[in-house]
Parts: structure tokens; C-alpha cells; sequence
């Protein structure tokens, strides 16, 4: 006899730190995807069991974006379900994860471990002095249980470890990858499971869960294939039956390193506040995975449920290329109604005319003003001149450097987590450059002398001010950095950059 239909039924599970990534709208579309083609359910967990990293704002905006899209899930955090809570923190209020670890740690499948954050910098010293690979060295594994609990009774701070197998391979068949994961158990960590504050480590949490959830299929990056081994043992040793784990490829930049916020914007926050329709973005993000079969470019997701086929996602390496986003963007705009259109350009308008305002009414005299005076601000790119990129008694390729290493502060700021892009930050940052570069080390050179001298707030923010408006008025520097915001920036200046390196010296 036949099995009975097994229902599908899958998840997202993202981390809720910083703004809601393109990543987890392009995983989140492959599962919607395959659960409405299957007539299963599509389930959003948000698994912030790093409280040092996760806020509650970040959960609320993934929530938003995801509606924006129009990933409707069945169950989750903010629409509840019978499985619930979709929430780990408030899972773990529940006692849920340290139940499983205690099971583990009964049956001799997990192990307290004793060791200090001391204890494991040094062990990783030890191990990087000797050349050898880092990794917990197992020292508490043997540890007789008796003892460990009289040092646990003693209030003696511990985490739970996973014992995992010291001989054999791992070998897994990912139904989209042709060579089957192999990995040999010995290089396999014995990995934290429960932390010293009692709080689960993802891999505990997210096997857990995904088992308590009915969850059939677990479709995610490829970042996750070294996890692999320990959550198919985790299911094995609990006794459940793993979900099918399908790894997909990662986002990548043209460069094929993994998307980042140096080379793309990644927050579907400043997609959404540039314009882009949600039609657009999941198109888009759609033919990274899967085209469709007729060869169409242009399809809703709804089309792409109907004929979504888990085994023809492309798992090489999809390229985030945001030319092909704004050719899809554009047909998709074009094709709308006229009302949607009029609708998207007042909005387009609106995002930032409030923090315009204040700004420009100073070169305005009537209202139709505001369109001339903001020109800098909508404008695609910008074309400054030559003579004005470069401040008075600089020369071209000093303008060029100072320019690389504000644009290369800028990069860094937007990469780091919780920065914010504003006035304050972006004065401080820029002020602090200045201080940095004008300080010349006690030994230097004529030319690292001259270099320092140019590090003055006159000449560098003429520069910067050229480089990202295009003209040497405009309003106060920092208040029109943090209104053009950080893509215009970067790019902007990157494009001063490039002029200013092809003038012959
Ligand atoms: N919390 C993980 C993330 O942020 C989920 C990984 C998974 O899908 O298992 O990506």
C-alpha cells in the first residue's frame, strides 16, 4: 500500500539582526513557491536565539517585507498556527530546547563541558602555534556524569556538547548537488549545543523545531551544507525524522563573493524606498533560481508556483545583478496602470521630501522651486567638473586618495551592523578621518607630511561635496550625505574616483 500523501510543509527561519536581507526574500520565494505548488504550508519562524544581535524592530520589518512581497505565510510569529510559538526566544521561556539536550546528555549522546572563555583561547593559541586546525579538542568529552553534576551543583558555569562520532564519513545526497556531501566525522566539531546562559545554539534550536513544526522540507543556502552532518545526527540521536535538506546557491556579487553590503545594497528596505515594485523584485529574484519553462522573462510568483520544480533550482552561484533588476523594474512600471504609476511617483516624491524640505526651502522662493533645487538629490548620477573635484592648491591624484579613503570609511560604516546613515554619525565619521589622517607619525616623509596637510574640513569636504552633488553649493554637507543616502554616496564618489584617475598628471 501507498503511503498517505505526505503533506509539505516548509519554513523560513531568519535571524531577526538589521534590516530584513534579499537573501531570506529569495529563500522565502523558492519555499513559497514549492509549498503552494504542493498545496502544503509555508511557515516563518524567527530563530533569535543570539540575543546580543536580534531586536524586535528587525523581526517587525521582516514581517513588513515579507507582506510587501506578498510571501504570505500560513503560520508565524504575527499570524499564528497551531505550532507555535513561532518565536525561539519564547520557545526557549518554554524550557523546550534544554529538554532535548538533557535527553542527549542521558542517553551519552551529549556531554558537559567545563572549559572558560581562557580555557578556549588558549586551547585555539595552542592549536594555531602547532599548525593545527582550531577546534574544540574534546577534553571534557570523557568526563564521568557523576562528577560533572557535583561541579554543576557547585554552581560551576558549563555548556552541553554534542558527542559526535570520532570515525567514519558523513555522506548526504543533496537531491540538486550531483556528488553526494561527504565529510569525515573526525573533523566535525563537538558543537555547543546548549550555551552556559541555557540558551540553545541554533543547530539545537532549528532541529528542534523544524521536527515539533512538521516540517518536511528544509530549503536554504548553501552557507548551511557544513552544518549538515550535525543536524541529520541530531535527528537521529532525538529519533526524528529528518526533513529533506535541499541547500540552494548563494546570493553573489558580480565578483561571485557572497552578496555584501559593500557591493550591493542587500536590505529589501532600500528597495522598497527606491520604488521598486514587489512584482519586480520577486521576478527577479525568481530567474536567479529558476527560469521558467517556456523561456517567459516576465512572471508573477503565482505563475511560478503553478510550474515550480524543486529539483530545477540552479544552484550555481546566482549573480545579484542589479542592471537585470532595473530592466525588469522597468516593464514591470511601464505595464501598470496609469493610477499605479501616478500613485508610485508621489511615492517615490514623498519617501523623501520631508527630510528634503527643510533642507532646500533656503534656494526656494514658490513650490514648483523644489524640483529644480532637488535635482542633485533624484538625479541617476551626477557630473561634477573636473577643476571643481579638486580643491584649491591640491593636486588631481591627492584629491583621488583623500576621495578613496572617505569612500572606503563610507563602505565600511554601512557594512558594520546597527550604523546608523545619519548627520550625526556621518559628521563624526567624516571629522574623524580628518583627525586621523592629520596626524603624522613621529618619523614621516616630505610627502606623508604634504599628504597630512590636506586633511583640513575646508578641502575635504569641498571634495566630498563636489564628488556627491556635482556642484560646489549645496546644502550643509552632512545633512545632504545622509538625504542622498549611502548607494548615491558611494557610487558618486567612486565615480570622482575613476574621473579624477584618468588625468594625466
Ligand atoms: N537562522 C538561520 C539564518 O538566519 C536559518 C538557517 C536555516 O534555514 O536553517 O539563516
Amino acid at each position: 500500500m501507498l503511503p498517505p500523501p505526505m503533506t509539505v510543509r516548509v519554513r523560513i527561519a531568519p535571524s531577526p539582526t538589521g534590516d530584513p536581507h534579499v537573501g531570506t526574500a529569495y529563500i522565502g520565494l523558492l519555499n513559497w513557491c514549492f509549498a503552494r505548488r504542493h498545496g502544503g504550508q509555508f511557515i516563518l519562524r524567527i530563530e533569535d536565539t543570539d540575543q546580543t544581535r536580534c531586536t524586535e524592530a528587525s523581526a517587525q520589518a521582516i514581517y513588513e517585507s515579507l507582506r510587501w512581497l506578498g510571501l504570505t505565510y500560513d503560520e508565524g510569529p504575527d499570524v499564528g498556527g497551531d505550532r507555535g510559538p513561532y518565536v525561539q526566544s519564547e520557545r526557549v521561556k518554554l524550557g523546550i530546547y534544554k529538554k532535548y539536550a538533557d535527553q542527549l546528555v542521558a542517553q551519552g549522546d551529549a556531554y558537559y563541558c567545563f572549559c572558560t572563555a581562557r580555557d578556549l583561547d588558549a586551547m585555539k593559541a595552542r592549536q594555531r602555534a602547532a599548525n593545527e586546525p582550531i577546534m574544540y579538542d574534546r577534553r571534557h568529552r570523557g568526563l564521568d556524569l557523576g562528577e560533572a553534576q557535583k561541579r554543576i551543583d557547585a554552581c560551576e558555569p558549563y555548556v552541553v556538547r554534542m558527542k559526535t562520532p570520532l570515525a567514519g564519513d558523513f555522506v548526504y545526497k543533496d537531491r540538486l548537488r550531483k556528488q553526494p556531501v561527504v565529510k569525515a566525522w573526525k573533523d566535525i566539531d563537538d558543537q555547543v549545543l546548549l550555551k552556559s546562559d541555557g540558551w540553545p545554539t541554533y543547530h539545537l534550536a532549528a532541529v528542534v523545531d523544524d521536527h515539533l513544526m512538521g516540517i518536511t522540507h528544509v530549503i536554504r543556502a548553501e552557507e548551511w551544507l557544513n552544518s549538515l552532518p550535525k543536524h541529520i545526527w541530531l535527528n537521529e540521536r532525538l529519533g526524528f525524522t529528518p526533513p529533506e535538506y535541499v541547500h540552494v546557491g548563494l546570493l553573489r556579487n558580480a565578483d561571485k563573493s557572497k552578496i555584501s553590503k559593500r557591493k550591493n545594497p542587500t536590505s529589501l528596505l532600500w528597495y522598497r524606498r527606491q520604488g521598486f515594485l514587489p512584482e519586480a523584485m520577486l521576478n527577479f529574484l525568481a530567474t536567479l533560481g529558476h527560469s521558467f519553462p517556456d523561456g517567459r522573462e516576465l512572471f508573477s510568483h503565482q505563475e511560478l508556483a503553478q510550474v515550480f520544480d524543486l529539483d530545477r533550482i540552479n544552484v550555481a552561484g546566482p549573480v545579484f545583478d542589479l542592471a537585470k533588476l532595473r530592466h525588469l523594474q522597468g516593464q514591470w512600471f511601464r505595464k501598470m496602470d496609469p493610477a499605479r504609476q501616478k500613485a508610485e511617483v508621489h511615492r517615490a516624491i514623498d519617501e523623501r521630501f520631508d527630510q528634503l524640505l527643510p533642507l532646500l526651502k533656503e534656494r526656494m522662493a514658490c513650490g514648483g522651486d523644489f524640483i529644480a533645487a532637488a535635482q542633485t538629490f533624484y538625479a541617476a548620477k551626477v557630473d561634477p567638473h573636473l577643476d571643481e573635484l579638486v580643491p584649491k592648491g591640491w593636486t588631481a591624484a591627492q584629491a583621488r586618495k583623500v576621495l578613496e579613503i572617505c569612500q572606503t570609511a563610507f563602505k565600511n560604516h554601512l557594512a558594520g551592523e546597527g550604523n546608523a546613515w545619519d548627520v550625526a554619525s556621518l559628521e563624526g565619521l567624516v571629522r574623524g578621518l580628518i583627525g586621523e589622517q592629520s596626524t603624522l607619525p613621529f618619523e614621516h616623509t616630505e610627502e606623508q607630511k604634504a599628504f597630512a596637510a590636506l586633511w583640513a574640513p575646508k578641502g575635504v569636504f569641498m571634495a566630498l561635496r563636489v564628488a556627491a552633488t556635482g556642484s560646489k553649493e549645496s546644502p550643509p554637507l552632512f545633512d545632504t550625505l545622509a538625504a542622498l543616502g549611502p548607494m548615491a554616496v558611494i557610487e558618486r564618489t567612486g565615480a570622482a574616483i575613476h574621473k579624477l584617475g584618468v588625468v594625466k598628471a
